[in-house]
Order: C-alpha cells, then sequence, then structure tokens
C-alpha cells in the first residue's frame, strides 16, 4: 500500500494559526490532523489551483495553431493547474483526451465542460452570435425548442453545465457592435429552463448595461467582469448575487508592448511547456496590436475596470479566477499564474484570498459543475490528495514548489521531456505531408 506523510505543513485555507501533519494513503487523503501553532516560515500545502474558463481546444499560440490536447493537459498539471472548466469546445478534443489520459502516466488534471456554447442567429444585419467566429462549433438559439436540442445534445457529450453568449462585441456603450444579441425573451426562457434543470448557466458580457439586462432575465454567473466601468455602490447592490470570472491574462495581450511580452514569456514554466516560436513571434512585436486595431485605450481602460471589478468581487468572496485561456497569447497552465498576478498588482494583502479563491473556490465551483453537491473540504479526510506545496513568501504567479495530482507527484522535468516529445512528433509529422 502507498503511504505517504507530510509533518508540520501549515494549511491557511483550514486555519491560518496551525500547523498540521497529512497521511496520504492511495492517493486519498486519510489524517489531517493538526499539531501545534504555526511559528512562520512553514511550507503551505493548498487545493490544487482550479482554471475556472478555459478553452481547451482552442488555439493560444500567436500563428492560430492549438497544442495537441495532450500537451494542453501536461501544461496543465506542470503549473498546479488540477482542475479545468472548459468553457465550450472541448467535445472537440474529448476523443483525443481521453486517449491521451489512458495512455499517460503523468496524471492529467480534473475537466467539466459544457459541450458548445449557445449564442444567437444571425441577425437582419448579417450579424452573427459571439461564438462563431471561433473553430468550435456553437448552437444558435430562438426558441425552446433549439435550447432543449442544445442541451441535449450537450448532455450526450458529456456537458454538465451551459455556456450562453450574449455579449454584442462592444467594450464601451459606444464602440461598434460585432455580433447579433440573444433577445430577452431567449434569455428569460434559457435562464428558466437551466435553472429548471439544475443547470448551472454562465453567460459571457461586456458592458454593465448587458449584464444588468442579463441579471433582471435570471443569470447570476457571468464568464467575465463588467469592462466598460468601475461599478458603484448602487451597481452591487443590483447585482448582489452575481459571481463573476476574471479573465485578465486572456484580454491583455491584445495590448502588450514588446517590452511586456519579454517580461511576461520571461517565467519560469514557458519555455519548458510552450511553443517556442511564440517567443520569436514576441520578438518582433513592435508596437501592440491594440494600436493597429484602434482599441490600445478603450482595452487599457477595460483591462483597469476589470480588474477593479474583479477584486470587488473578491472581497465579496465571490470571485472566480480564470484566463480565457485557449485564446491567442493565453496559455493553458502559464496564464493561470498569470492572472494571480495581474489580480495582484502591488498589493501583498491580497496574496492569501487570492490563493483562496483559485484554489477552495475554485474547486467550489468546479464541483458545482459537476454535480457534486456535498461540498466537502478539498483538504479533508476521504478526498483525492491533488494538492499543491507552496513556499511562503514567494510570488503568486510562482511556481508552486511540489504539485501531487491524486496521490502522485508531477515531476516537471519529466513533463518538459514528454511535451517536447509529442512536439517533435508533430513537427516530424507536419514535414511528412
Ligand atoms: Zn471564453
Amino acid at each position: 500500500m502507498s503511504r505517504h506523510q507530510l509533518s508540520g505543513v501549515a494549511i491557511p485555507s483550514l486555519d491560518a494559526d496551525t500547523v498540521f501533519d497529512v497521511t496520504v494513503e492511495e492517493g486519498v487523503f486519510t489524517r489531517v490532523e493538526p499539531t501545534g501553532a504555526r511559528g512562520g516560515g512553514e511550507t503551505e500545502l493548498w487545493p490544487g489551483y482550479t482554471e475556472t474558463h478555459a478553452h481547451v481546444s482552442l488555439p493560444a499560440n500567436w500563428d492560430d495553431t492549438a497544442d495537441d490536447p495532450r500537451i494542453v493537459a501536461l501544461q496543465y498539471v506542470y503549473h498546479g493547474v488540477t482542475h479545468v472548466v472548459d468553457m465550450f469546445g472541448f467535445p472537440l478534443v474529448a476523443d483525443a483526451w481521453a486517449a491521451g489520459r489512458a495512455a499517460s502516466a503523468v496524471p492529467y488534471p480534473e475537466i467539466v465542460h459544457c459541450g458548445y456554447a449557445v449564442t444567437a442567429t444571425t441577425n437582419a444585419a448579417g450579424l452573427t452570435g459571439h461564438g462563431v467566429e471561433f473553430p468550435a462549433p456553437v448552437h444558435m438559439i430562438a426558441t425552446e425548442a433549439d435550447l432543449e436540442h442544445a442541451i441535449r445534445s450537450n448532455v450526450e457529450r458529456g456537458g454538465t453545465f451551459l455556456k450562453v453568449m450574449f455579449t454584442d462585441g462592444t467594450e464601451q456603450p459606444d464602440s461598434p457592435v460585432k455580433f447579433s444579441r440573444l433577445s430577452r425573451r431567449v434569455l428569460e426562457f434559457t435562464a428558466r429552463v437551466a435553472a429548471a434543470r439544475g443547470l448551472t448557466a454562465v453567460i459571457d458580457c461586456n458592458t454593465l448595461q448587458e449584464t444588468r439586462w442579463a441579471y433582471e432575465c435570471g443569470f447570476r454567473l457571468f464568464a467575465h467582469s463588467v469592462r466598460d466601468r468601475t461599478l458603484d455602490g448602487a451597481d452591487w447592490k443590483e447585482l448582489e448575487d452575481a459571481r463573476f470570472v476574471s479573465t485578465l491574462a486572456g484580454l491583455r495581450p491584445m495590448i502588450m508592448t514588446g517590452e511586456e511580452f519579454e517580461a511576461e514569456y520571461g517565467r519560469e514554466g514557458f519555455a519548458e511547456t510552450q511553443d517556442l516560436r511564440n517567443l520569436e513571434f514576441a520578438r518582433t512585436v513592435e508596437k501592440p496590436y491594440g494600436i493597429e486595431f484602434g482599441c490600445q485605450e478603450t482595452r487599457t481602460a477595460a483591462l483597469a475596470d476589470m480588474r477593479r471589478n474583479a477584486l470587488a468581487t473578491l472581497a465579496r468572496d465571490r470571485l472566480l479566477i480564470g484566463t480565457d485561456s485557449g485564446n491567442t497569447g493565453a496559455y493553458h497552465g502559464y496564464s493561470f499564474l498569470s492572472e494571480l498576478g495581474l489580480l495582484r498588482g502591488d498589493d501583498a494583502s491580497l496574496d492569501t484570498r487570492l490563493r483562496h479563491q483559485a484554489t477552495v473556490g475554485g474547486r467550489r465551483y468546479f464541483d458545482e459543475l459537476s454535480g457534486d453537491r456535498r461540498a466537502a473540504h478539498p483538504l479533508s479526510a476521504g478526498q483525492a490528495a491533488t494538492y499543491n506545496l507552496h513556499a511562503p513568501g514567494r510570488p503568486l504567479s510562482a511556481l508552486p514548489l511540489r504539485t501531487v495530482v491524486r496521490g502522485v507527484p508531477i515531476d516537471r522535468e519529466a513533463v518538459a521531456r514528454t511535451i517536447a516529445e509529442i512536439r517533435a512528433a508533430g513537427a516530424d509529422r507536419k514535414e511528412e505531408r
């Protein structure tokens, strides 16, 4: 029988002032016992990170290529991300993921997904609903029967929650409309049908107005924080029960300067897990894309608003930490640690709270989406031994000291080698064509 012991670790999510002894047997915690007062400087034990807004099958690379799903799985565990919420598209790679998982010596992260998203039909002006521009199918809905069909086919594909695309793509109320939008009637029956079936519905909105409309129609869970203004007390009163996912890392690449790219790609883990052609690309960036596309100022302001709104959500214990990974420049695994750094900024007083939401908060959400209502603490006896050990005092964006998934320690060097092998094999295959 495999048995493993951790002595004198701090577990801040259970008790900030106490140290614990922890026993793991056969990949499961069997004992988590307080043993004394915390003196300071102890290694901290936290649950693995949960990425709450990912797109595993979308292309994160600047040349618009998607990494092999076997690589994506390893990119996550390398960075200590042990649970992933896929916000649409996963069925595209579900078979490859399952085959990779069965063949892999390294444990994969747990994943929960929604199948394909639902969005608006094409409108009279010829605009399509948001989501149609991605290389993953979406369901266009106009009637309750359309929605029933979408839910049924998503459930058949293993989807356990509903992703609704709503935004018309404006970042500011007067900026150009890019997409058609669901009508109030469709929003209302969608929220009602999802609730009646016990399906959590996540909706994407950009502006406060969109968020307010969706909230009025019954939605409470938003895939991004509001980006066109900083919410005030009256706004929060109106959106009292709303939860928001932070996605700063996924929006930032568009406005990054060459120097910011260099800093962003210079952290540990990038070269070991990501496609190095992104580094070559970053060296060619002379000015941010936002300047070329005329959105540098609005996007910069949007990110500042999103961060402030995310931190206000954090203070209300309603923030979920995600990245929109799979969008260009938002790398699987790596960008999750970027997100923590972006949220924290220079405010060290946020460290523990952010880590708590990124781990315990994220896991509760993951469990909710996967239909597990037991609400057990992830670091309690009987739970899978999936955790990170962190050195106290290191930056939030640093790699964990050690990552363990269901009792199996992740050997980062071996993971990096496997990623390189899969990449090399893929490149060979391309050359043969
Ligand atoms: Zn997304």
